[in-house]
């Protein structure tokens, strides 16, 4: 019984769409047709929120956005589709944690767990940033992280990221 509510609480395809150039609310449109064209169905969308840029300050504000979907694609076969809408959309990759037009990460797949060099899951910078808790808090507040064992409610509460998160377009 406290398991399978564990698993309940662990069950959802998660991604975070993420821009900071040009008509930043029309890149993050044209990312979620091209998902649905590529990958499977968006089933929910969070609030577009602002936010600082991080990691590299010097830079504009993302327009950040998490969506659940559903997908019959496996954990790397998402990454794949992923990266390729990245692709199509002309994303430059200037610098790390640079500007750019489209990021698309994969925060959850469920509660799978992948460990290897070109995809980690659940992705490593869901505790530390602000701008992704906040937009999992609004979608999905009692999701228990499957490695930290936290909820997300919890998991904001805990984090130390100063940036400012700022809700702009409800869905
Ligand atoms: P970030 O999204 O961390 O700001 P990048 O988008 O530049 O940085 O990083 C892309 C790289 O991260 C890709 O080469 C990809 O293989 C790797 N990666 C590892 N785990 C994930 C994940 N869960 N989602 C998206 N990309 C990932
Ligand atoms: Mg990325």
């Amino acid at each position: 019984m406290f398991l399978s509510l564990i698993i309940n609480m662990t069950k959802g395809i998660y991604l975070l769409l993420g821009s900071n150039l040009g008509d930043k609310k029309a890149n993050l449109e044209l990312a979620k047709t091209l998902i649905q064209q590529n990958t499977g169905h968006i089933k929910r969308q969070s609030s577009i929120y602002e936010t600082a840029a991080w990691g590299k300050t010097d830079q504009p504000s993302f327009f950040n956005q998490v969506v659940e979907m559903d997908t019959s694609l496996e954990p790397r076969q998402l990454l794949v589709f992923i990266q390729q809408t990245e692709k199509e959309m002309g994303r430059v990759r200037i610098e790390k944690w640079g500007q750019r037009l489209i990021d698309i990460d994969l925060l959850y797949y469920h509660d799978t767990m992948v460990s290897s060099t070109d995809l980690t899951v659940p992705h490593p910078g869901i505790p530390e940033r602000r701008f992704t808790l906040v937009p999992l808090v609004e979608l999905a507040p009692d999701f228990v992280h499957p490695v930290l064992k936290k909820s997300h409610t919890a998991l904001l509460k805990e984090c130390k990221d100063p940036l400012k998160v700022e809700r702009l377009l409800s869905y």
